[in-house]
């Protein structure tokens, strides 16, 4: 376990949390069947501290954006509680009980930057009337002085020098790197806890990537603030966990299938899954340039609407086994608790009857030699 987490001061907290949706269908569908409901979040645990760091990772359509919004109080969960310092967020909205915490403060705390900076920002209104409007939401005592001097600090911080030239702008009239910029200071002008950042470098040149990396680690030292990374390319993932001595968290199906510091997930992937993706990031797995083929038994990723049973991706999984189809592994007790290292894989237990179990028709013969004992 990472030094960093002594402390036990948890921010949010999500505990058995699950979010499924009813697909959309056809009229004669919807009259004569059940709705279909994607399963996007399926019972994940985990709590962000103070200062934490979480970059999630999986495939287009995984959930990791669901998980976000989950985390940040956007997304109502389907089942399972969300918890800001202790007060369920979804109680605080609805008043129910006793509301420690009221929703608006929990909501302020809370904060998110889009892929898309530009489709956030208001084109018709200029950076700094776009910058003004949560405060006088948020903060309407504050006078109209106070209120600018804070929004040309932040603007200054983020290098948009001179602030008040960059605060007259309209959105159009600014880079894709300065308009993230803008959404950041939007996103801290509240003090914010935690910040998702749904892909917020994604679409950015590279040569701004690294650079934008850096000033959100700069400003989450010093803001104390928590950051939710999402991201589907696993490098940039690695880089802000790395840096911020953080965690990566795997995704696969609506399930999180592997969570841990960066060096041990990426340096030692206890979940088949987990070695594919840092099979597809060159940079990560030099042996990947001498594979022929994936570590992978099909590239086609099943529907979220009827996901496999058992263990969701035996259908791919290159170390399926038979009891692979009927028992679905778990991430482990340690799962939520910051720096521990978990994956959801019977190979992770010496014990499992796994290791007595028949390899899956299409599995390759030369598993069966390697699979005689625990990964780890
Ligand atoms: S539980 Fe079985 S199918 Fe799932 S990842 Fe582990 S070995 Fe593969």
């Amino acid at each position: 376990m990472s030094d960093r987490y002594t402390d036990d001061d948890i921010v949010m907290s999500l505990d058995e949390v699950s979010v499924h949706f009813e697909k959309e269908q056809g009229l004669v569908d919807s009259l004569f069947n059940d709705p279909d409901r994607v399963q996007a979040v399926d019972d994940i645990s985990i709590d962000i501290e103070e200062n934490d760091v979480l970059a999630l990772v999986g495939e287009s359509g995984c959930g990791k954006t669901t998980l976000g919004k989950t985390i940040i109080g956007v997304q109502r969960p389907t089942e399972g509680n969300v918890t800001y310092r202790g007060q369920d967020v979804w109680d605080a909205k609805d008043g129910v009980g006793d509301v420690d915490i009221p929703y608006g403060d929990i909501r302020k705390a809370l904060q998110i930057i889009h892929q898309d900076p530009g489709a956030a920002l208001n084109p018709n209104r200029k950076v700094l009337t776009s910058l003004e409007a949560p405060i006088e939401r948020w903060k309407p005592e504050m006078s109209t002085e106070d209120r600018r001097a804070r929004i040309f600090a932040l603007l200054k911080r983020v290098g948009m020098e001179p602030p008040e030239d960059y605060a007259h702008r309209f959105p159009h009239q600014l880079s894709g790197g300065e308009q993230q910029r803008v959404a950041l200071v939007r996103a801290l002008l509240m003090n914010p806890d935690v910040i998702l950042a749904d892909e917020a470098v994604s679409a950015l040149d590279v040569s701004l990537r690294v650079e934008t990396m850096d000033l959100l680690l700069e400003l989450q030292e010093q803001f104390n603030t928590s950051f939710v990374f999402i991201s589907h390319t696993l490098s940039n993932a690695r880089y802000l966990a790395e840096k911020a001595n953080g965690r990566i968290g795997i995704m696969y199906l609506g399930e999180l299938v592997e969570i841990g510091p960066p060096e041990e997930v990426l340096g030692d992937p206890k979940h088949p899954y987990s070695k594919v993706l840092r099979w597809a990031t060159a940079d990560l797995d030099p042996s990947s340039q001498e594979m022929v083929d994936p570590p992978v038994r099909s590239i086609d990723i099943p529907d979220p609407v009827n996901p496999p049973s058992g263990c969701r991706f035996h259908t791919r999984c290159p170390e399926a086994r038979e009891v692979c189809t009927t028992a679905a592994p778990e991430l482990g007790d340690d799962e939520s608790t910051p720096g521990a290292h978990c994956a959801a894989c019977h190979r992770t237990d010496p014990n499992h009857e796994y290791w007595e179990s028949q390899l899956l028709e299409g599995v390759h013969d030369s598993d069966a030699v390697t699979t005689g004992e625990a990964d780890d």
